[in-house]
């Protein structure tokens, strides 16, 4: 009677400490699944991003909660400055990205290359002098780190870097599968987005000037045509033409007029505001749509821009100065294509009108004898 309770007592402890192993073993399970499923919404979120800032916006925000991390960077290869060119032009705004890094060459990303290609994820201890490319601004107690190369087709085109004040949460015995899925799937998603913002850049640009394309321009004076009657604000228009430039060009040669063309765009950019919108219509011509601006506010800046030009001579490669000049035809959306009535009148007509109007005051001012503006009426 007394063994059999004993046994009773112990079979009764062997069941509840099993009962607690078994909860445990539940709980891990629970929390791996929930874990799994939160870097499968991660994947997917990525995968889902639709140009370069969401994309880079998705794995600062996410990461570091999916992952529960201390600092995320991301470390670019952009030799001769490539991709910051081309998203800083198509409007990122990289202040909003800390730790967002570019590097010139993959030499600075951090990997001991000579042990072959491609490289390792490296995972260990925090080195603040060996890993200050990775992290130049480290969180105070930084412990932990794991540098992930991000490869295409062998190549290195950066590294996901991770950080954490644990000592213990990356440790060069943890296995490196995890962290290669996830450095092989944002290094897909990247070179992704970035080859879709370069063709989109490329589409939307001057090849020679570095300014928007007709494309560009006449798609977007529909978009504004239409927010200018919604808002009721005025929208302006230049159409701006180099003076004698056929003279440049026989003079100097085709190169020396090329460089004119680069410096009358970038002269033109100086005198303008972040909203206006340039571009080169083909030739030495230029259009310039002002947004929220009226006839007189568009004039003055277009006689801020002629005189820019005309004030200072131009410097030809060879070191001799070259005086250049333009005229500029400035046009306004009318009131009354802006009221009510005006709102059968289809966006493309009023388009057309505009820069056939502003056209017609360039033609007006090289006809009044050229380095000069003229509104239309
Ligand atoms: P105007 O004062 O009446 O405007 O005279 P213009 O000589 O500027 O006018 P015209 O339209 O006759 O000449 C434009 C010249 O621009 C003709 C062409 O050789 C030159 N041109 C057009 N596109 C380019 C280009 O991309 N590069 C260079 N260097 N020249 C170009
Ligand atoms: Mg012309
Ligand atoms: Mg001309």
């Amino acid at each position: 009677m007394h063994e059999r309770g004993a046994s009773v007592r112990e079979l009764i402890a062997e069941n509840e400490a099993l009962r607690r192993q078994l909860a445990s073993l539940l709980d891990q399970a629970e929390s791996n699944h929930a874990i799994m499923m939160r870097h499968q919404a991660f994947d997917l979120e990525l995968v889902g991003a639709a140009n370069f800032p969401e994309l880079v916006g998705t794995i600062f925000r996410l990461l570091p909660v999916v992952s529960d991390l201390d600092i995320v960077t991301l470390a670019l290869v952009d030799t001769g400055a490539d991709i910051y060119t081309v998203m800083h032009k198509l409007g990122v705004d990289f202040e909003a990205f800390p730790n967002l890094l570019f590097y010139e060459s993959v030499e600075e990303l951090g990997y001991d290359l000579e042990a072959g290609m491609p490289p390792k994820p490296r995972l260990g201890l925090y080195h603040p002098v060996a890993q200050r490319m990775a992290f130049p601004q480290p969180p105070a107690g930084l412990a932990s780190v794991a540098q992930v190369p991000l490869l295409r087709n062998k190549r290195l085109i950066g590294s996901l870097n991770l950080g954490s004040r644990d000592p213990g949460r990356f440790t060069p015995i943890l296995g490196t599968d995890f962290v290669e899925h996830m450095g092989s799937i944002i290094a897909i998603c990247l070179e992704n987005v970035i080859s879709n913002e370069m063709l989109k850049y490329i589409g939307l640009t001057d090849a020679l000037t570095g300014v928007y394309n007709r494309r560009y321009i006449d798609r977007r004076l529909l978009e504004e045509i239409a927010r200018a009657r919604r808002q009721a604000y005025r929208l302006s228009c230049m159409y701006i033409d180099v003076d004698y430039f056929k003279q440049v060009n026989d003079t100097y040669g085709h190169q020396a007029g090329d460089d004119v063309l680069r410096e009358v765009a970038a002269r033109i950019k100086a005198e303008l505001r972040m909203s206006d919108a340039l571009g080169r219509f083909g030739g030495e011509e230029f259009v310039v749509l002002l947004i929220d601006a009226d006839l007189d506010s568009a004039c003055m800046v277009a006689q801020r821009i002629r005189a820019g030009i005309a004030d200072q001579p131009f410097l030809l490669a060879d070191g001799q100065g070259l005086a250049v000049s333009v005229s500029i035809g400035v046009a306004t959306l009318g009131v009354a294509t802006l009221g009510d009535v005006a709102r059968e009148h289809p966006t493309e007509g009023v388009a057309q009108q505009l820069l056939a109007q502003a056209d017609q005051a360039l033609y007006a001012a090289k006809g009044a004898g050229r380095n000069r503006v003229v509104a239309a009426e």
